[in-house]
């Protein structure tokens, strides 16, 4: 087994929970450029004591995921039908919610199996394989969901490595297929999910506070949602009373399928009520600027890079000067929520950086509320990478 020495301030963040190890923890860099995809190595210290064991999985966030701490334990089919155990055991009374049907059942390392996630949905599985090293264990994964499931439907399964050309990305795999759509159920909202057709099902699991908050909060308001996708925030919104919602995605499939989120819940899809625009958000705060249009609810949710043919945006660079726009168009009295789930974006920085924006239009808003992932199945350990999931509330006087 190859040994890999980390720097002792390291060392003592795995001994207290850190999962992640980076190629800047290595102090010599010699020691992992050989290593492919799955290898098990010997995590040790600047003195060249044990530490860990980590699996060499390589994710933009890292290059391997400690899974153990204890020199006895290996990586082999016991370690992991314990892991995926244990992860649905502690969700078990998730599957009697009566108002939610969907969640995640395996959420990577805070699961104690870095590069794997597996969500439900009510009654059918996705499993997403970061790494072809996990793949490589699939046999064993998927037999012990079918056999501590019983009431599963069918499994779907996605993988998030590089592939050649011939090979699979997403597939069904076991069961029987999920209808298209596959209505699910959140907070007593329901939504349209496809499986097999894209990783991106319809719906974002980890945003399941957020709409619960913008439910509990919209009575009466107008709303604006931006990079909505397929309008799960104006959805959530609407079932909450909200007067008008406006989203705003510049993909053209955001169009029916916000339409038909809308329209599962009974709510009228009037562009006067409910209006759906497929358009570049840049573009469209111009337009709101240009018409002087404000809004009581703002929630912003952008991708941590992205690129249309007329702008770039990058969560890092980049949020600051768009937060500005958006405290601008926030109605007095209203509330503006700025999401990101860019894992590199420390909490820290984007608090700084937004409340650094909201002073530029205003020292009347104040940061009331913030969210993270939800703790009841988005199990996280210590590494920032880990928490990625950032939303926070801001109220303007
Ligand atoms: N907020 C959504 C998820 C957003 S995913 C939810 O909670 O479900 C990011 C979305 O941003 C994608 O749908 C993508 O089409 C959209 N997008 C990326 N760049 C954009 C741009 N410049 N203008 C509008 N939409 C954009």
């Amino acid at each position: 087994m190859t040994n890999i020495n980390i720097y002792n301030d390291i060392a003592a963040n795995v001994q207290s929970g850190a999962r992640l190890i980076r190629t800047a923890d290595v102090i010599n860099e010699t020691q992992i450029t050989h290593l492919s995809e799955g290898a098990i190595v010997q995590i040790r210290d600047e003195d060249n004591h044990f530490v860990a064991k980590a699996i060499v999985v390589k994710q933009n966030k890292g290059f391997a995921w400690v899974f153990t701490v204890e020199t006895f334990e290996y990586f082999d089919e016991m370690f992991i039908q314990n892991a995926v155990e244990v992860a649905i055991e502690k969700r078990m009374e998730l599957f009697d919610v009566e108002e939610t049907n969907s969640f995640r059942l395996f959420n990577g390392e805070g699961d104690g199996i870095g590069g794997l996630t597996i969500d439900w949905y009510n009654g059918f599985i996705q499993i997403n394989w970061y790494s072809i090293a996990l793949f490589n264990e699939r046999e064993i994964i998927v037999q012990t969901l079918k056999t501590v499931i019983p009431q599963l439907a069918g499994i779907y399964e996605t993988k998030r490595f590089a592939v050649s050309d011939e090979d699979w990305k997403i597939k069904h795999t076991e069961g029987s297929q999920a209808p298209q759509p596959l209505v699910i159920k959140e907070n007593d909202v329901e939504y349209a999910v496809y499986l097999g057709e894209d990783w991106m099902t319809g719906i974002f699991l980890d945003q399941r506070h957020v709409r619960e908050f913008i439910k509990t909060q919209a009575a009466d308001l107008s709303v604006l949602n931006l990079f909505s996708y397929t309008g799960a925030f104006s959805v959530a919104a609407a079932a909450g009373g909200a007067s008008k919602t406006v989203s705003v995605d510049v993909a053209n499939r955001s169009l029916d399928w916000t339409k038909e989120n809308f329209e599962l819940n009974n709510i009228s899809t009037d562009p006067d009520e409910h209006e759906i625009r497929v358009m570049d958000v840049f573009d469209y705060i111009a337009y709101a600027k240009r018409h002087e249009l404000q809004f009581d609810l703002l929630v912003c949710d952008p991708p941590s890079f992205a690129r249309t043919k007329k702008f770039q945006f990058s969560a890092e660079k980049d949020y600051q000067e768009l937060a500005v726009d958006l405290f601008d168009i926030t109605a007095p009295g209203g509330m503006t929520i700025l999401s990101t789930n860019h894992s590199g974006y420390t909490l820290n920085n984007f608090r700084d950086d937004m409340i650094a924006a909201s002073k530029e239009i205003s020292e009347d808003i104040y940061l009331i509320q913030q969210f993270e992932l939800p703790q009841e199945d988005f199990y996280t350990t210590i590494d920032p990478e880990s928490n990625y999931l950032k939303v926070l509330v801001f109220y303007r006087g």
